[in-house]
């Protein structure tokens, strides 16, 4: 229908990839509150039956041998030839490393623009606003759109919740799209596979999880004290593991492990939301951080603003004493 919030669904091996479900559930909210059909489009090949999994009154199967495997130059020509056809006045889309590879290309190819990485919408005088983070999250910017539809903006990961999903059962409708191999100007390398983690923080009971204010490597053997005080597994932010100070199984987030124990420690993190996404379903959440203005101490149920290098000796020589 022309004027619906369109929403892509990215699959992989006959999987439909989870972002995608939270963005439809972003698509669904915002259909609500505007009073916009909400459809959705699957690209690739023979992906009629997937198709069908996906809870949106209309699914559309973009059909093409040579949407697989995924390709930019592919996909960018698919889906602008889905638009065309079907008018969408939103088209949304999953923050996937997918996404931010051909998204813009696209939206470009429409002459429109593309707004990214957004965490959150609200309506005013009945126009869409989306929330995107800026600065790692240190500031929130609102975002209008501008000019004629379409317009293109993609959901960050952990913003919605696939949970909340209405379920619908959908009536798809195939597209053929019209693709020569000349236009498919790449051919993708062998998929990259993730070591097998050997530890499963999804276990732990108390996590100490420490973040860029933690300085240097060697200033870890401060949180290794806090965590055998409290006989908890130690995790990180991503900058920790990124620079190899911590192994990558040890990292909370949404490229990272989802985590719920009982307590979880934030140690000089700042709570961009790409970690909050892994962390914020802990039971007790406590945050150090020395920045009163952080944003992980919107999550966290007690916050000291203090110098970590302070306060954790002090919390260690606390529980000490507690547990005599
Ligand atoms: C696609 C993508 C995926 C990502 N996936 C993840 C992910 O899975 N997990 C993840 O964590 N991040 C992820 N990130 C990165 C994320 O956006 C942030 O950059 C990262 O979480 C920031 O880590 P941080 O909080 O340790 O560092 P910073 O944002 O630099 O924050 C450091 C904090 O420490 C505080 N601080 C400094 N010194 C002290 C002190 N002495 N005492 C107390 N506090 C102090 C500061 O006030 C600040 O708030 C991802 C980013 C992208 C783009």
């Amino acid at each position: 229908m022309p004027d619906a919030i369109l929403t892509v669904i990215e699959q992989q091996a006959g999987k439909l990839n989870r972002m995608s479900l939270e963005t439809l559930a972003a698509a669904q909210a915002m259909g609500r509150d505007l009073g916009r059909e909400v459809e959705a489009v699957i690209p690739g090949s023979g992906v009629s039956e997937l198709a069908g999994q996906v809870p949106a009154p209309k699914v559309y199967a973009l059909q093409h041998p040579l949407l697989e495997p995924y390709t930019p130059d592919g996909y960018s020509i698919a889906l602008r030839q889905a638009i065309e056809q079907l008018r969408p006045w939103l088209v949304l889309l999953p923050h996937t490393y997918q996404v931010r590879d051909f998204a813009s290309k696209l939206a470009a190819s429409l002459e429109r623009g593309f707004v990214p990485d957004c965490i959150g919408y609200k309506v005013e005088n009945g126009q869409l606003v989306l929330t995107r983070q800026l600065f790692q999250g240190k500031m929130n910017a609102d975002v209008a759109f501008v000019g004629q539809p379409p317009y293109f903006a993609s959901i960050q990961a952990g913003a919605y919740r696939a949970d909340q999903l209405a379920s619908v059962s959908p009536a798809v409708e195939r597209i053929d799209v019209r693709l020569e191999p000349a236009q498919v100007r790449s051919r993708p390398g062998e998929r990259f596979q993730e070591a097998k983690r050997t530890v499963d923080l999804s276990q732990a009971e108390v996590i100490v999880a420490v973040g860029r204010g933690i300085k240097e490597q060697e200033n870890l053997s401060l949180a290794q004290g806090l965590c055998e005080a409290l006989h908890a597994e130690m995790a990180a932010s991503r900058p920790i593991c990124d620079n190899g100070w911590l192994p990558m199984e040890r990292q909370i987030g949404s490229s990272g492990q989802t985590v719920s124990p009982k307590l979880y420690l934030a140690l000089g993190i700042s709570g961009a939301i790409q970690h909050v996404v892994g962390m914020k379903n802990s039971r007790v959440i406590v945050a150090i951080n020395k920045d009163q203005n952080a944003p992980i101490f919107e999550v966290a149920d007690y916050g000291i603003v203090g110098n970590l290098f302070d306060v954790v000796p002090l919390l260690v020589e606390e529980i000490k004493k507690a547990k005599g």
